[in-house]
């Protein structure tokens, strides 16, 4: 009795062992109760023990988890954290992560201690979206599918378990808990990089499109100058004849009875004046009606020897009364140029215009016409004369409106100073190029070129 007092004492300590002692058959029947009793409660306290543990164990992994989840969203260094995660967790020397590119394959982003795995491997886990468990060497190896919210977003793979013991179920089962996050912490943080990426090259158009706006802006003022500059031009050129006319009609009403001979010559300038009125505001219709678009081109094939000889034929009278020599050498069998006709005479006629006015009596004008392969293929004609010339410094003014170079004596009042303007307007509309050679006292050469059309 005193041996079964010390045991029950040895029990309130926590001793579950069963009692060992030798009785009489009562007594061994108390034991033997007491034993049962021992063992039951022993066994509650382990399966409680297991309870608690897998308890801790599932606050462990939450506690992963919730640090996944807060961290980084910069997916090199998350993909480095639940890699350590998984380690720490699996109870493994090693593992790597890989993730699925828009393409669908897989490519291994953070890697420890890890061999290869084979390709196959990785193709099922992904096509059933489901652990594999297999060796590699002699160590156990599981995959398991890193899910996002819809789909698979990569592969967790864990290499050679500490306790060299395979993974259980029940181990699966926690480390799968954790994929699901991890998943979609990577999603969040593949979206969050895309939607960074996305603002920087917002960011880069708006940028791109402000400047782009800037320039058109800065365009539009050069435009609205040059558009001012045109408009004051224009004033300041009606001004003078219409200056001009005032005072020559004042002259005539403050005298009427002046002699003959003077109001003959007084109207003479009026008439002169007008001539010019006319002309100038003519062209300034013509020029800023080809600026707006305003023309109607009438572009067909045209043959450049038949303008030239339409040209040389209307101006013939005028090259004749001024004492000039002309000839004209026209390449046979050129090809059509796609272009305005009238508009092309208009240039023609311009040119030779300008030749006989700035060529003293006794001079030559040569007319040439020609094809050219080079930069481009193109028909060049060049206007050239043996008059007064133009200074080097001129030469790029001349094509300006209202520009009149030269020393102002030998210019002649008839001129508006848009004709070159205009005929710069019409050959770039046809894609062409117009420029002038010169040197002062020796004569001018201007030339264009229209381009061929490749068939
Ligand atoms: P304008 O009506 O004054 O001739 P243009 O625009 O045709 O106007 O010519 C502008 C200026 O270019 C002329 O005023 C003149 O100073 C110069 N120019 C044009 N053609 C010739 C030429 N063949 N020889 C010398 N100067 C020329």
């Amino acid at each position: 009795m005193k041996q079964l007092i010390e045991a029950i004492k040895s029990i309130k300590e926590g001793n579950l062992e069963p009692i060992k002692l030798k009785a009489q058959a009562e007594t061994a029947e108390l034991i033997e109760a007491i034993n049962e009793m021992l063992t039951a409660v022993s066994q509650r306290l382990k399966e409680k023990e297991t309870r608690l543990d897998e308890q801790v164990f599932g606050l462990y992994v939450l506690n992963y988890a919730v640090k996944i989840i807060g961290s980084s969203l910069k997916t090199k260094e998350l993909l480095n954290i639940c890699l350590e995660t998984f380690i720490d967790i699996g109870k493994v020397k090693g593992g790597s992560i890989g993730l699925i590119d828009q393409q669908g394959r897989l490519k291994i982003k953070v890697k420890e201690n890890a061999p290869e795995i084979e390709k196959e491997i990785i193709k099922k886990v992904i096509k059933e979206s489901e652990p594999f468990m297999g060796d590699i060497n002699g160590n156990v190896l599981l995959c398991l599918p890193l899910m996002g919210r819809e789909e698979i977003v990569g592969v967790v793979s864990l290499y050679d378990r500490l306790d060299k013991q395979g993974f259980s179920q029940e181990d699966i089962n926690v480390i799968s808990t954790l994929t699901t996050q991890v998943g979609v912490s990577i999603e969040n943080a593949r979206l969050y990089e895309e939607l960074a990426r996305w603002n920087k090259q917002l960011e880069r158009k708006v940028a791109e499109r402000t400047k782009e706006l800037k320039e058109a802006n800065e365009e539009l003022k050069k435009m609205d100058k040059i558009k001012s500059d045109f408009l004051s031009m224009v004033a300041h050129e009606l001004r003078t004849p219409l200056t001009s006319i005032k005072a020559f009609t004042e002259l005539l009403l403050s005298k009427p009875d002046r002699e003959v001979e003077a109001r003959l010559r007084y109207l003479g300038i009026i008439h002169s004046e007008c001539n010019r009125l006319t002309r100038l505001i003519n062209n300034v219709l013509d020029l800023s009606k080809i600026e707006a678009g305003k023309v109607e081109w009438n572009i067909q094939l045209v043959s450049i020897a038949e303008i030239v000889n339409t040209s040389l034929a209307t101006t013939h009278k005028l090259i004749e009364d001024s004492g000039l020599e002309i000839e004209a050498q026209i390449e046979d069998n050129l090809s059509l140029v796609l272009a305005d006709k009238d508009r092309l005479i208009q240039v023609m006629t311009n040119l030779i215009g300008n030749a006989v006015k700035f060529t003293e009596k006794g001079g030559r004008i040569d007319v040439r016409v020609k094809k050219k392969t080079r930069p481009t293929k193109c028909i060049q004609v060049s206007v050239s004369d043996t008059g007064i010339g133009i200074r080097k410094k001129d030469l790029d003014k001349v094509f300006q409106r209202f520009k009149q170079v030269g020393d102002g004596m030998t210019n002649r009042p008839e001129g508006t100073g848009l004709g070159l303007s205009i005929c710069k307007e019409i050959i770039e509309h046809h894609k062409g190029k117009i420029w002038v050679e010169s040197k002062l006292k020796k004569g001018s050469t201007f030339h264009f070129n229209l381009p061929i059309e490749d068939k």
